[in-house]
């Protein structure tokens, strides 16, 4: 099983296959037309989508998803949230599946969160479960939606995981339930608590005669080239240098994270000699407070200072 998985159903294949009159499988005890045979699928999913689309407190219930697939790893055993988008399309409903020990905190809180504010509910978890048949049981905190459509959430949540089962197990017809890995490469998401890079080393590699400064950004993986005109040389290349740099300097303190500089980031500034050879000006570590004062900025030039 992916860590990350996006399952999708046709929306047709859903209705349950359980008997009327045995037991309904959500484990209340009651027949299943009187338990949560007593809902149509369009009824469950209407109400849910109302639910979901009208929820105010959605960073509570982020917090809360997060929370209950933590309390199902509690053994040390894997587990699994599964989150589904209760609008239909095209007659097809998308499930994502997150959890895993490998997948991090920053990439299951990313993921729900991306899911929850999409209109997604948390639905329930896959608890690795020796003693059960397959291996598997499903987990339902029928708490984590409101009074008001805690039945359906209930019959919902307790036939799709059926389904989702199945269809991890391969006992779906593949054109009725189907598993695609989704990549996660963006981690990003709307009001995302912005989170400091890990510090690294920042070089600033000047070139004189063709006045070009290249920012190679280690923790970023990332360089960029940019030109500057010849308006400050004077003719001193290690002052014209270390110059050009700490104009360099000063921009990265203030552009938009994660480019701007963080604590303990190492700055270096490199002269490129003419035969290309690079040679070390200045190493720094950054501290906290700022550093480059105006003052400090502004000797070579007295047009900045205004
Ligand atoms: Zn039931």
């Amino acid at each position: 099983m992916g860590s990350v998985v996006g399952i999708r159903n046709r929306k047709k294949n859903k209705m349950a296959t359980q008997g009327r009159n045995e037991k309904c499988w959500c484990g209340r005890g009651k027949k299943y037309k009187k338990c949560c045979g007593r809902f149509t699928l369009d009824e469950m999913m209407s109400k849910l989508s109302a639910y979901a689309a009208a929820n105010k407190q959605k960073n509570k219930l982020i917090e809360r998803s997060l929370k209950f697939l933590k309390a199902c790893e509690i053994d040390g055993g894997d587990a699994f949230l599964v989150l589904v988008d209760p609008v239909a399309k095209n007659d097809i409903i998308d499930w994502t599946l997150v959890g895993g020990r490998e997948v991090g905190n920053h990439v299951r809180e990313a993921l729900v969160t991306r899911r929850i504010l999409a209109g997604c509910l948390p639905m329930f978890c896959l608890v690795k479960d020796k003693s059960a048949e397959w291996g598997w049981r499903g987990e339902i905190d029928a708490t984590l939606v409101g009074e008001e459509c805690r039945d359906e959430f209930i019959a919902f949540a307790s036939l799709e995981g059926q389904v989702v089962a199945a269809t991890l197990r391969g006992k779906m017809a593949k054109e009725d339930g189907w598993v695609t890995a989704i990549p996660w490469e963006d981690l990003s998401y709307p009001g995302m608590p912005l989170k400091p890079r890990p510090a690294g080393t920042i070089r600033i590699e000047v070139n004189i005669a063709k006045r070009t400064i290249t920012i190679v950004s280690v923790p970023l993986r990332a360089s960029i080239e940019i030109e500057f005109t010849p308006d400050h040389l004077t003719g001193d290349e290690v002052d014209d240098a270390l110059f050009e740099a700490r104009h360099v300097i000063e921009a990265l303190r203030q552009v938009d994270p994660p480019k701007r500089l963080v604590d303990g980031d190492r700055v270096e500034i490199w002269r490129v000699v003419p035969d290309g050879e690079k040679r070390l000006l200045l190493s720094m570590t950054m501290p906290v407070t700022p550093w480059l004062t105006r003052n400090d900025f502004d000797v070579h030039g007295d047009e900045i200072a205004n």
